[in-house]
């Protein structure tokens, strides 16, 4: 058996029950498998001392499909940028954020990505590939490992668009809720909106957060933003957001980047609250996180009040996040797949 050919991670408990049966083992050794690959962090079966030696050995080709830490970043705010390396020598980035009650990872669910928002350092290196379920779920076991303490919370919010890569994401989305154990409301799928694949999210009925990159208040500014907006009109987006919220009984969140002098004045507050009136969703506000492949602004205290009191008149729910992991590149928009460090 070739290292590429069975990876263990995403396989549920009775998966890996049959697949030790295939392997002439008893049953209860995949309930062994399980605990040592979700809860032990095992990287690979030599280690799991409980197996016969003569197994282990046997199988010891069979890939987990962990990767390795390439370089590790920790920035004053003790956010840790990890660069993983995968098993083709492809480089992703991963990011942990720890609070006193929450320790939230953010992961990648593509190599690059091939938007191109003009405001985001990962679109602009262009896309590689999607990962596979194992590679998702791995950086959720890496943090979970390096930090040795539980994850809380899985934002998918790294490099990548969710939604073109949807069937791995929901085989990762299975796992990290039912086989890691993280619960599905600690879960947000973060996606810039593809027309279909919100449905289609929404059809699976999780009791996880969808939150859609939104940017703009109208069609016209959100295409000069983001390229990919042509082909999914905002209408239809918000159409299908509220069948996200019929069908799950979960809100929405819109996240909005503010940019100086581009999206940021009260007249775009004030369309924005008409836009989501009546909708059962939360505004995330982000300031922009400078990149140095763009040349836009983040709006002084004074410009993000003037805007964020036009919402609070408006009775709109939202919040003001600052990105955390600044200072190590690690926070909204600033991940690359080209570079090996910073
Ligand atoms: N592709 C997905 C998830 C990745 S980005 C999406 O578009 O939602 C996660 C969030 O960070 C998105 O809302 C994205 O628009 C935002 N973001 C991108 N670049 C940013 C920047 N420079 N500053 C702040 N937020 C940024």
């Amino acid at each position: 058996m070739t290292k590429t050919s069975t990876k263990l991670l995403g396989k549920s408990l009775s998966e890996l029950t049959t697949w030790v049966e295939t392997q002439g083992q008893p049953s209860y050794r995949g309930k062994q498998l399980y605990e040592w690959l979700y809860q032990k962090g095992a990287r690979s079966l030599s280690e799991i001392s409980v197996f016969p030696k003569q197994w282990r050995e046997q199988v010891q080709d069979t890939s987990i499909g962990r990767s390795i830490i390439h370089h590790r970043s920790i920035a004053p705010d003790q956010t840790r940028k990890y660069l993983l390396a995968l098993e083709d020598g492809l480089i992703v980035e991963t990011v942990g954020i720890p609070t006193s009650k929450r320790l939230t990872v953010c992961v990648s669910t593509q190599v690059g990505c091939a938007m191109k928002c003009d405001f985001c350092a990962t679109g602009k290196g262009g896309f590689k590939r999607n990962l596979k379920a194992y590679e998702i779920i791995d950086q959720v076991l890496t943090v979970q490992n390096d930090f040795n303490r539980r994850v809380s919370h899985v934002v998918f919010m790294g490099m990548g668009e969710p939604l073109l890569n949807l069937k791995e994401v929901l085989v990762a989305l299975r796992s990290i809720n039912q086989d890691i154990g993280i619960g599905g409301r600690a879960l947000t799928v973060s996606s810039v909106g593809i027309v279909g694949k919100i449905r289609e999210l929404a059809e699976q009925r999780l009791q996880l957060t969808f939150a859609l990159s939104l940017h703009a208040p109208n069609q016209e500014l959100r295409e000069r933003l983001i390229p990919t907006a042509v082909r999914n009109p905002l209408e239809q987006l918000l159409t299908e957001s509220k069948d996200y919220v019929n069908l799950t009984g979960r809100r929405v969140t819109f996240e909005y980047v503010l940019l100086a002098g581009v999206n940021d004045l009260p007249a775009h507050a004030q369309e924005l609250a008409q836009l989501v009136r009546g909708f059962q969703s939360h505004i995330n506000l982000i300031p922009y996180n400078p990149i140095r492949e763009a040349s836009y602004q983040r709006p002084d205290q004074q410009r993000i009040q003037d805007f964020v009191d036009v919402l609070t008149a408006k009775q709109v729910a939202f919040s003001v996040r600052y990105s955390r992991g600044l200072a190590a590149n690690a926070a909204c928009g600033q991940l690359r797949a080209s570079e090996a460090r910073n």
